[in-house]
């Protein structure tokens, strides 16, 4: 019978995000009698959702200089909850600040990780994770004999708990704060509205190289390209992607839409996001691009050439148009 453990580091209001009430979700799955296992300066309302969905226990490692995330901290923390527990299996959410601290974790318990979970299951008792590889072409089941098993469960493979909170009963966890060389003074992150990539969006919205080059009348329309992928963005709020062409023209001199970067590149070196819509525009659509659709379920593209790749079958849907008089109404229609 394992026993399971879910991590979770808090917010500033003492919550947990979407990522980790999607984990609790999965750790719900694998059993019953779950411990749930809170970092962060405050921990109360997390507390409060984890007792409202059932938790046996629920620890927590809590103050101030557990609330930024760092690998000393988050690493100590972590690890007294875990020697607490005595968890055999650790499943928390695939954020940055875990997939930094959980390794280093495993390793001091004698344990494994998996990173990219995509789902877990417990049939027959007998826990196994799917995972994928060779860039989402391939998916494994994976069991494992070590114990503790640590699991990192990507963002979107499960629904989100929602439910009641309870009143918990929490078992504080000390931890002497280990010395750190890193200290933060302050979170700079661009305006809410500047942020083109929104993995919680409905929709991925797909600018290809073709946005920068020459059209019917013989010249380029940057500015033009500009200024309606980001009206359209901000009507729609839809999650910005770009081909590897696009994205890599800013290191070759040429016209390029600036709010695009590298981190905005979908495909086989780049992201696979997960969105229930996409539409791609003035994209090829090519193998190692659509490879990043893998998990958009329902796919459009608009593209001037009929015999692009999203015609060959990779797209539910293809409008054979000039992208720059779909976006135009596009944006006319959203706006109004
Ligand atoms: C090892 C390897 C890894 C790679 N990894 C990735 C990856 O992760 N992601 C990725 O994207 N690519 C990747 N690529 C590159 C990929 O093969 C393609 O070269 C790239 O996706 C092409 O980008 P694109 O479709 O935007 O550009 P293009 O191939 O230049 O296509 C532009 C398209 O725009 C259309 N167009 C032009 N004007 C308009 C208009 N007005 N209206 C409508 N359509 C218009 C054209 O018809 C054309 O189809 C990889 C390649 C290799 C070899």
């Amino acid at each position: 019978m394992e026993s399971i453990l879910l991590l979770a580091h808090t917010e500033g209001d003492g919550s947990v995000g979407k990522a980790a009430l999607e984990a609790l979700t999965a750790a719900l799955a694998l059993g019953d009698g779950i411990a749930v296992g809170l970092v962060g300066a405050q921990v109360q309302a997390a507390a409060g959702q984890a007792a409202g969905a059932g938790a046996a226990r629920v620890l927590a490692v809590a103050g101030e200089a557990f609330a930024a995330p760092r690998y000393a901290t988050d690493a100590a923390a972590a690890e007294a909850i875990c020697r607490a527990a005595g968890a055999s299996i650790v499943l928390a959410p695939h954020t940055s600040r875990w997939a930094r601290a959980l390794p280093g974790v495993a390793y001091r318990l004698g344990g494994r990780l998996d990173t990219h979970v995509a789902g877990v299951s417990n049939a027959a008792d007998a826990p196994a994770v799917t995972r994928w590889f060779y860039r989402q072409r391939m998916e494994a089941v994976l069991t494992r004999e070590q114990r503790p098993w640590f699991l990192l469960l990507d963002g979107g493979c499960s629904a989100a708990w929602s439910g009641a909170v309870a009143e918990p009963k929490i078992e504080f966890v000390e931890v002497a704060a280990p010395a750190t060389r890193t200290s933060v003074t302050g979170v700079q992150a661009p305006k809410a509205d500047e942020q083109t990539i929104r993995p919680d969006a409905k929709l991925l919205f797909v600018a290809g190289a073709g946005w920068t080059k020459k059209q019917a009348d013989g010249a380029v329309h940057v500015p033009e390209a500009q200024s309606l992928i980001l009206g359209f963005l901000r009507t729609s709020q839809a999650s910005l992607g770009g081909s590897k062409s696009l994205v890599d023209l800013s290191g070759e001199g040429q016209a390029v839409l600036p709010f695009m970067t590298h981190l905005n590149q979908i495909g086989q070196t780049g992201a696979t996001p997960r969105h229930p819509k996409g539409l791609s525009t003035c994209c090829h659509g090519e193998e190692p691009h659509v490879v990043g659709w893998r998990f958009v379920t329902e796919r459009r593209a608009v593209n001037l050439d009929a015999n692009c790749g999203w015609a060959r079958g990779k797209a539910d849907v293809v409008y054979v148009a000039d992208a720059f008089a779909v976006m135009r109404e596009l944006n006319r229609l959203v706006s109004a």
